[in-house]
């Protein structure tokens, strides 16, 4: 059974005074549930974050990665370094890293293979530009990232993958995907899997829903068959909104 796994992604946001103080904050509220739960952090905050949420059930992510262990990448942070200090989770192909950072599908795959060989598990985002959705083009669009992204993987490593589907519309602008729309395109997702791999594969990946997800909204979405969490973006800066999310 897919447990529901509710992940925030501070994208570059909070001072380390301000992650500390969410930090006590959060493990003051959390109650150890059913739930997976994971903040996805800048880089500078990683390590405090692990050493503060050890023990709790609360796990760690970072936003991004390379898929080289080390070299003439300046800049850049390798999955060794990200393993050595105790990260649970790594998001690959977030929106804003495919429009802003060259990443690529094909950058995205190196990345997943590169952490499916370690101890860090991938949270894939895939999904939709407004004009590609008013095009009717969301599925054709989507599932050729899915495909592009998964090229090569074995269905051990997919069962354990987390994908989370935002259409790019929907993300900081307030616009929430309908529990309907978001359903669907989950669903298809997980269509593709079980095309790509086999029934037992796609009941066991878990895909989250992304864009606007809030206190106000989670409930209905997470109460869809095919939607088994949420990456949230600014409803995860507060302890306080997002413990909500996670009690939905
Ligand atoms: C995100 O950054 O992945 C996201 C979903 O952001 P928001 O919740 O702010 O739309």
């Amino acid at each position: 059974m897919r447990k529901p796994f509710i992940a925030g992604n501070w994208k570059m946001n909070m001072s380390r005074a301000e992650a500390e103080e969410f930090a006590a904050k959060l493990k003051e509220l959390y109650k150890d549930t059913e739930v997976k739960t994971a903040i996805c952090a800048p880089f500078v905050h990683l390590e405090r974050l692990a050493e503060a949420f050890k023990g709790t059930g609360i796990g760690v992510g970072a936003q991004n990665c390379h898929f080289e262990d080390s070299g003439a990448f300046t800049g850049e942070i390798s999955v060794p370094m990200l393993e050595e200090i105790g990260i649970d989770y790594c998001i690959i192909g977030h929106s804003e890293r495919r429009e802003y950072n060259n990443e690529t599908d094909e950058t995205c795959n190196k990345k997943l293979k590169r952490l499916f060989a370690s101890s860090i598990l991938p949270i894939l985002c895939v999904g939709e530009t407004l004009e590609q959705r008013d095009a009717g083009r969301e599925k054709e669009v989507v599932a050729a990232q899915v495909k592009a992204d998964l090229d090569g993987l074995s269905a051990e490593n997919v069962s354990k993958l987390t994908i989370a589907y935002e259409p790019i519309w929907a993300i900081g602008t307030g616009r929430t995907a309908s529990p309907e729309q978001a359903e669907e395109m989950c669903k298809a997702i997980r269509d593709i899997i079980a095309d790509m791999y086999d029934d037992g594969v796609a009941c066991e990946v878990t895909i989250q829903y992304g864009g606007s997800m809030k206190p106000a909204n989670a409930t209905e979405l997470m109460n869809m068959e095919d939607i088994d969490g949420g990456l949230i973006g600014g409803a995860s800066l507060k302890a306080e909104d997002f413990i909500q999310i996670i009690d939905f």
